[in-house]
């Protein structure tokens, strides 16, 4: 087991319904520690880095209008492998894919937004969460 770094946003959908403490609560209860956290705007320019892997695909533009809703709300969070560990607490992309107990399965959009109104990002591989936490941190912000 590694001791690793992710980056979790908790996205608009998160912040409106008042769910980021619950949800983060989840995180401390696995003894993952609180690196960085700060809420901040998204810029067009942030999302289009951030979901460049997405952005020929035609939900783009809904995705930016949602992640541009309300600030969100940036973590870096520090445990044993925690980047798969947080993966499997959020469950798939999907919220109605999602099984009760995980995050989106529990506070995700079941509408037809399932997919885009997921709750949370988090890095999905050790590359990706060190190039995530350096797009929404500055070094003097992380502990
Ligand atoms: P994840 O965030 O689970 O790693 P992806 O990287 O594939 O998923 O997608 C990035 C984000 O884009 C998702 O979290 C979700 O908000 C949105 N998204 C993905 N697929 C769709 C889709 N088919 N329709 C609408 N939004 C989507």
């Amino acid at each position: 087991m590694a001791t690793e770094t992710t980056l979790i946003l908790f996205k608009p959908d998160a912040v409106a319904k008042n769910i980021v403490g619950t949800v983060l609560s989840r995180f401390e209860k696995e003894g993952f520690k609180i690196r960085a956290l700060k809420m901040m705007s998204l810029s067009d320019e942030i999302l289009a880095e951030h979901y460049a892997h997405i952005a020929d695909k035609p939900f783009f533009p809904d995705v930016r209008s949602f992640m541009q809703e309300t600030p969100v709300i940036a973590m870096v969070l520090e445990g044993e492998d925690v980047i798969s560990k947080v993966r499997d607490l959020l469950g798939p992309t999907d919220s109605k894919e999602a099984a009760a107990g995980t995050i989106r399965g529990d506070f995700g959009d079941k509408g037809g937004d399932a997919k885009m109104r997921n709750v949370c990002h988090a890095s999905d591989g050790p590359e990706t969460a060190t190039a995530e936490i350096r797009r929404f941190f500055h070094e003097g912000e992380v502990y």
